[in-house]
Parts: structure tokens; C-alpha cells; sequence
């Protein structure tokens, strides 16, 4: 019997390289393994779904069953992979054990957890997939205050998009401004005002001491001596790539699971993507990036080598008070031109040589985001 190729992970990594594999494979038997219960969704509607009133079944776009019959599939959920053998070409699930032709890790990330003193650490939540997000939304309905941890990429566009939907919000981050790690401080403070006009509250420089549980919601002590009363706490610090089953399993492994540009672990027939994954050392845990890694993969698994190419791939900040695209350079030593019009901003980082490395664009400005893509140097290019 013909062994199955498994792709182990339903987000949006497994399910696009399976997908991919389909169209150009139709026999080959396809198994797919999931921590979760399957459902096909996009996992960046996540940071704005609430104002748009959306809970977990409106954003499920398929489910485990429908997605096993559209891939001619087998969709194992709620199943966890405890540990893979390349040798034997085996993994162990509770209880039962699998054969595999090539395997795909689509692992993801996990949340960084955080850590304070207090009773209530343990109720602070985390949104990272459906499940988390519904349990999010279930408790939102009784919350009027939020407290945002974190002021990246995630953690501003919820707190906006809380905001909008009529809750009081404040933002909590380590700098003086949010985003402050991928925007000019010009740009940056700006985001801090505009968020501020619908409704975010500031909290710069901070950090959280202790969560205590209240009469009503959470107490929740700072590091500059304040205290804020909350009835819900929403941490968004950053995620780490699921690294250890691969670790266990002898891969290579550094920040992610490395892999070359075949998208193949250091494994013969173990190969990875998404957010789990470090190709020839670049930690890209964005969707462009796994959607030209799932392309390119896909023709590999069906027997045609392919090689994966990033082109510069500008992410999208779905805050909507300032929307943003943003594009980090690629070098560090960089000049930025910035320049402000009435509706937005746009910064330049250019180079010794005077290349365009990266942008940052804002408001109106975002229009402008093809026209600085395509100049930009790719991130990973044809060899
Ligand atoms: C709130 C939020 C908003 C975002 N917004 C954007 C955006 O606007 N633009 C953008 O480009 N990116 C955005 N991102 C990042 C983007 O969503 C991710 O890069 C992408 O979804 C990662 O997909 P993935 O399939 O690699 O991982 P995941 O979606 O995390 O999937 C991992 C899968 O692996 C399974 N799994 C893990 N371990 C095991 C195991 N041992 N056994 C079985 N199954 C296992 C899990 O159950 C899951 O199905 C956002 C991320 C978040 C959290």
C-alpha cells in the first residue's frame, strides 16, 4: 500500500501546502494530523473580529469534515504527534502509531507566557487560534475595561479594535511608544495618538508586578507603583516557534526548525513550514511568506524540486484608526526619509549604496504600497 504523505498542523501552512499538493496530486493518500478541531480559518481576522461582532463559528470557514472531503483527505483532530521517528519514517500519537512517505511539520507558534506575581496570572488570556479567540469573545460580553500586555503587532490592532467596539482599553508596553520596534518614532507616536482618540489608553514604559482577582475583574499592579482595576487582561507578547518536537526528534533547530530552501528539515523527507520555521535562517511568521513556502513545497511533495523565493513581502497593520504597511529594512545601517502629508506618513530606509532596504507607510500613504515593493530587494532570491 502506498504510504501517506502526513502533514502534521491545520493552520494556515498545513492546510495551503495540502491544498497545493492536491492540484497537482490527486491519488497519493493524505494524512493530516491536528492539535486543534481542523477548522479551516484565517488566523489575522483573529486581532479584529469583535467589532465586527464575529465569534468562532463566523470564523470558521470550513470545517474538519469539509475540509477532509474538499483535500481527499484523512483530518485526524484534537490529536497531538508525541514524537516522530525519520528512521523508521513512524510517529507516535496516543495510542496509535503512523507511517509516513514524507512528512510536513506546520507546527506554528506558541504565545509567550507572562510572567508576575498574583493570583489570577493563570486568567490572563492569550489569542493564538479559534478556540482561544472564542473563549476571548465569550468573556468579552461581561468586560467594559481591557488591559492590552504588549504593544507589537497583535496587541495594537486589538486594542483598537476593542476600542472601536466600545470597550475601555488600555495598552500596556515596555517602550515610551507602541510599535516602537518597526516604526520611526515620528510615526509611532503618531499611531499613540490616533489610538488615543478612540479611546486607548497609553501605559508607556511599564511592566505588570502582580494580578490579583477583585470584586469585580482583576487588580493588576504596575512596575512604576499604579495599580488599574480591569475585567479582562489580553496578553500579546510574541510567540515562539514550536520547536520541540522537532528537537526531540533530532532536527536541526535554532529560534525555529531549520530548513533549506526545499523547505527540508535536516531530515531526509521531513520538511517544514510557516510559523515554526527558520529558512536558511530567516524567521518570517507572517502569511506571505507561508503561502510562497506552501507553493513551492507543494511541487516538491509531487515530485518536481522547487526551490522557495521571497520577494519583499510589506505586512499589514490592521489598526484601523492608522492603518499601516510595513516593510523592516533589511540592513541596519539605514538613513530614514520621512515625510508627512495631511493623511498620513510615509518613512524610506535607504541604504550607504542609496537601495530602498524598507518603509513604512501610514494613512493615505498605504496607496503608495506597490509602488516601494517593487523596488525592494527580495529576502530570499532566485538562485
Ligand atoms: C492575532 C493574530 C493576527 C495576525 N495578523 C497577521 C496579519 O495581519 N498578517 C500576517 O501576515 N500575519 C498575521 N499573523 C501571523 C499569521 O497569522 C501566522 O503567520 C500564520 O497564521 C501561521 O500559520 P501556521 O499554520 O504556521 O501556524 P498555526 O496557525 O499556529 O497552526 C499550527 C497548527 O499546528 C498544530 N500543532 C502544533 N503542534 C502539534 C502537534 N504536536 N501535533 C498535532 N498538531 C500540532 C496546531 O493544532 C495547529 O493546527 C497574525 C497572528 C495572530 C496571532
Amino acid at each position: 500500500m502506498t504510504k501517506p504523505l502526513v502533514i502534521v498542523g491545520s493552520g494556515l501552512a498545513g492546510y495551503t501546502v495540502a491544498r497545493e499538493f492536491r492540484k497537482l496530486n490527486s491519488d497519493q493518500p493524505l494524512l493530516m494530523i491536528t492539535a486543534d478541531g481542523g477548522e479551516s480559518y484565517s488566523k489575522p481576522m483573529l486581532s479584529n473580529a469583535f467589532s465586527a461582532g464575529k465569534d468562532k463559528c463566523a470564523l470558521s470557514m470550513a470545517s474538519a469534515v469539509q475540509m477532509a472531503e474538499k483535500l481527499n483527505a484523512t483530518v485526524l483532530t484534537e490529536t497531538s504527534v508525541r514524537a516522530i521517528d525519520p528512521q523508521q519514517r513512524q510517529l507516535r500519537l496516543d495510542g496509535q502509531e503512523v507511517v509516513y512517505d514524507k512528512l510536513v511539520l506546520a507546527l506554528g507558534a506558541s504565545p509567550l507566557k507572562l510572567k508576575c506575581a498574583g493570583d489570577a496570572v493563570g486568567e490572563v488570556l492569550q489569542v493564538n487560534n479559534l478556540d482561544d479567540y472564542q473563549r476571548f469573545f465569550s468573556r468579552l460580553q461581561s468586560a467594559q475595561s481591557v488591559l492590552v500586555i504588549g504593544s507589537g503587532l497583535v496587541g495594537c490592532e486589538f486594542a483598537n479594535d476593542l476600542a472601536l467596539s466600545g470597550k475601555q482599553v488600555t495598552l500596556l508596553g515596555r517602550a515610551a511608544t507602541p510599535l516602537n520596534r518597526l516604526l520611526p518614532a515620528e510615526m509611532a507616536a503618531h499611531l499613540q495618538q490616533k489610538l488615543a482618540q478612540v479611546g486607548v489608553v497609553w501605559q508607556s514604559s511599564n511592566q505588570v508586578v502582580s494580578i490579583n482577582r477583585a470584586a469585580q475583574g482583576y487588580a493588576v499592579r504596575l512596575a512604576d507603583g499604579t495599580s488599574l482595576q480591569v475585567g479582562l487582561i489580553l496578553s500579546a507578547l510574541g510567540l515562539r516557534a514550536n520547536v520541540a518536537l522537532a528537537e526531540q526528534a533530532g532536527l536541526q533547530t535554532e529560534r525555529a526548525i531549520c530548513v533549506d530552501r526545499m523547505l527540508c528539515s535536516s531530515q531526509d523527507s521531513v520538511y517544514a513550514l510557516g510559523d515554526c520555521v527558520q529558512v536558511e535562517g530567516l524567521h518570517l511568521p507572517f502569511v506571505l511568506p507561508l503561502m510562497k513556502s506552501a507553493h513551492a513545497l507543494a511541487k516538491t511533495l509531487a515530485g518536481v524540486p522547487t526551490e522557495v523565493v521571497y520577494p519583499a513581502m510589506p505586512v499589514t497593520v490592521k489598526t484601523k484608526s492608522m492603518p499601516l504597511v510595513i516593510s523592516p529594512p533589511q540592513v541596519e545601517e539605514c538613513e530614514v526619509e520621512l515625510e508627512s502629508r495631511q493623511n498620513g506618513q510615509r518613512a524610506l530606509y535607504w541604504d550607504q549604496n542609496r537601495t530602498l532596504q524598507g518603509f513604512v507607510l501610514s494613512g493615505d500613504c498605504v496607496a503608495e504600497k506597490q509602488q516601494w515593493t517593487r523596488v525592494l530587494p527580495a529576502w530570499l532570491a532566485e538562485e
